[in-house]
């Protein structure tokens, strides 16, 4: 089995465009989407409706559920309110009652997917540190866990020791070692890379890499200003920050 995962849309048609016509070369078996289909950019239906089309498994992210007026949004910056209130207001019934069906987290073979972290879901807790990670390595079973949300990918690797160790864009998956994977963001990329970031796994050949796409910043950027979407998610797409 091979799988295409992709996290953290955020409304960009582009980047989601370019990012699963490189996924047909890649010959998957299927596409995983680990939620955030929508908040920050400028086409929140397209990509829901998009998403719909192309994937096996959809998962709910924050700004889904903040799209629903499911979670708490106290602790959103004023651009992202901004953003989120915005979506709320363009958001087709159809598609917020689609969104509405996405489950937080869901178990498939030997894997765990789920948006934030497997320490309450629903609490959107990042994982930034070893500590966040050994935390949350107690709390799955499966051998791989695969996440979005912080938007900076990373391969994180339990040995049979209990050490941990991060590869950065690819990765042969031992059958002894356990993992945490975050695989980026496809809209909102935030490591300095403004390229969109996905990721293929291979149970087969048990290999994991972390894929960066270009596409047309410029097009999304202008859509954005358009959409009168603060200038501050404008700009930074042009620098993955
Ligand atoms: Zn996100």
């Amino acid at each position: 089995m091979r799988y295409a995962v992709i996290s953290d849309v955020h409304g960009n048609l582009e980047a989601l465009k370019k990012v699963l016509s490189e996924i047909k070369s890649e010959a998957v078996d299927e596409v995983l989407f680990l939620g955030d289909a929508v908040g920050y950019g400028p086409e929140p239906n397209e990509c829901i409706e998009l998403l719909k089309k192309g994937c096996r498994i959809m998962l709910a992210g924050n700004h889904d559920w903040a799209a629903l007026g499911l979670t708490d949004v106290s602790y959103f910056n004023s651009v992202a309110l901004e953003a989120i209130q915005w979506t709320i207001d363009v958001l087709k019934d159809k598609n917020r009652k689609f969104l509405g069906t996405f489950p937080l987290l869901k178990r498939l073979d030997k894997l765990l997917l789920v948006h934030s972290t497997p320490k309450q879901p629903e609490q959107w807790h990042y994982l930034f540190t070893y500590r966040d990670a050994e935390v949350n390595f107690q709390l799955f079973e499966e051998w791989v866990c695969l996440i979005g949300h912080s938007h900076q990918p990373v391969i994180i690797e339990r040995l049979p020791s209990g050490e941990l160790i991060t590869c950065k864009d690819e990765a042969y998956l031992r059958h002894d070692a356990r993992y945490i994977i975050n695989v980026g963001s496809v809209g909102q990329p935030r490591d300095g890379n403004p390229k969109a970031a996905y990721a293929v796994l291979d149970l087969d050949k048990t290999t994991i890499s972390i894929k960066r796409v270009e596409y047309e910043i410029s097009l999304t950027q202008e859509k954005m200003r358009k959409a009168g979407l603060p200038e501050y998610l404008i700009e930074r797409l042009s620098y993955g920050r």
